[in-house]
């Protein structure tokens, strides 16, 4: 059991070594020998095996811990698992300017998954409709009949909505049924479900079924994080201003949406990797919820407050689990959610949401200042010099020279390397 008093703000981890950071995260996060084997050890290829078809090897992803985060009143040390550099730094950076006024808050709504019924070859849709909506009661008890585990967790499907859609030479009857998923991301069990309901739509409505699958777009299963960023950490008020004119863009413009929300996802895959979860359902959710209202913006809100601070907000579906899927059986995933001291999805999702917020403060905060090159710097230059050739005694060398000329190119770097052998 993690303590609550246990800071999540270690100065300096950064420069240690990384035995000496494990030692740290194993003392935060109460592991043992077995986990910290775990932590160092590859992934079996017979689980592997057992994960994905036709495997013939494992791709490995570095995973860094992100500092600073309070999130509900509780310090919380976040894995997160990403090939690009800055990430982390950057999400640390944010959570160090959010802490000051005590972190993230949250608020998460149930855990509802939607699962869809398409219906077609139906006469008369408004009757079928009808029909369909009289026999609910029946049709939630089949669809708990598929899984007594979720029900007698206090889950299962819960209601039923009946939509009436129209392409120009036919009507259709698309049913959703809302199922809480409990601690489970929940896909298999919603298509277990709309799967076993298929044969009672047909017969109730005369028609015959097409498809019988979740929607990713998750928008009753909303997360929610609220920060407030200091604006003496910022800089000063006139940085706040700056960054509010940068998010405005973000609001009101596609092009600059789409980049923004990429820096959201930035944080929030890292965590949804290094948890076992399923990125794509969460970048398909996320994307498709912002542009629920017909043009594709912004995922979080900001404004300032009465004293100047900068207030963000930050609201997508997160449909995540800690039971079931790849993060139930994947050593690493496991061992992520034990650092993150988490019990339940919805804790998970709390985290989520306050990464989320956090990398996209981080991102608009650069871009508004200083640009976002500069924080890239010190991590592109040792990646440009591995790509130039440099071996383990030379990449820091060549790195910084590289940002010490302000040159961080491929060809310097080759030149650099020939001068240094
Ligand atoms: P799952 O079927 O492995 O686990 C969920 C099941 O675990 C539940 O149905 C329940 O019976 C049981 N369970 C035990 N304890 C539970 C608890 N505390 N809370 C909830 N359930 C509990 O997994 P899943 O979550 O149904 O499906 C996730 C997987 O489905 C992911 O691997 C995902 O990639 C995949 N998937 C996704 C899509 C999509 O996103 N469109 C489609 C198909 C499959």
């Amino acid at each position: 059991m993690q303590s609550n008093k246990k800071s999540s703000k270690i100065s300096g981890f950064y420069k240690l070594p990384i035995e000496k950071r494990i030692e740290l995260i194993k003392e935060f996060a109460d592991l043992n020998d077995q986990d910290i084997s775990d932590l160092k050890k590859p992934i079996d290829m017979g689980l592997s095996d057992r994960m994905i078809e036709n495997v013939i090897g494992n791709f490995e992803m570095p995973i860094g811990i992100a500092m600073n985060f309070i999130i509900n009143g509780k310090d919380k040390l976040i894995p997160m698992s990403t090939e690009e550099s800055s990430v982390v730094a950057a999400a640390s950076n944010a959570a160090k300017i959010a802490r000051i006024h005590g972190g993230f808050k949250t608020s998460i709504s149930n855990p509802i998954m939607i699962g869809q019924i398409q219906i077609l070859g139906v006469s008369d849709v408004a009757t079928a409709a009808n029909k369909i909506i009289e026999q609910k009661k029946d049709i939630l008890h089949v669809a708990n009949a598929q899984d007594k585990i979720l029900v007698d967790l206090g889950g299962g499907a819960k209601d039923i909505e009946v939509r009436i859609l129209e392409t120009s030479n036919e009507k259709m009857i698309v049913v959703h049924l809302l199922v809480d998923v409990r601690d489970a991301m929940g896909a298999n069990a919603v298509n277990t479900m709309v799967e076993a309901l298929a044969p009672i739509m047909e017969e109730l409505t005369g028609g015959y079924i097409r498809l019988k699958i979740l929607s990713n777009l998750a928008d009753k299963r909303i997360a929610k994080a609220t920060a407030i960023f200091d604006k003496e950490a910022m800089g000063g008020e006139k940085n706040v201003d700056a960054f509010l004119e940068s998010y405005t863009l973000a609001k009101i413009d596609p092009y600059r949406a789409a980049t923004h929300n990429k820096g959201i996802m930035n944080g929030i895959d890292s965590v949804i990797i290094a948890t076992g979860n399923d990125f794509r359902a969460i970048e398909a959710g996320a994307h498709a919820y912002a542009a629920k209202d017909g043009q594709y913006t912004s995922l979080t809100t900001y404004h300032k407050d009465g004293q100047g601070n900068l207030v963000g907000e930050i609201a997508l579906p997160v449909a995540v689990g800690i039971v079931g899927g790849a993060g139930s059986i994947h050593p690493k995933a496991k061992l992520c959610k034990k650092i993150l001291g988490i019990t339940s999805a919805k804790e998970l999702s709390e985290v989520i949401a306050s990464v989320g917020l956090a990398q996209n403060f981080a991102a608009v905060f650069a871009l508004s200042t200083v640009g976002i090159q500069k924080g890239h710097m010190s991590l592109h230059a040792k990646n440009i010099a591995m790509m130039a050739g440099a071996n383990e005694d030379e990449i820091d060398q060549v790195a910084d020279q590289l940002i010490k000329e302000q040159n961080v190119k491929l060809d310097r770097a080759k030149e650099i390397l020939a001068s240094l052998r």
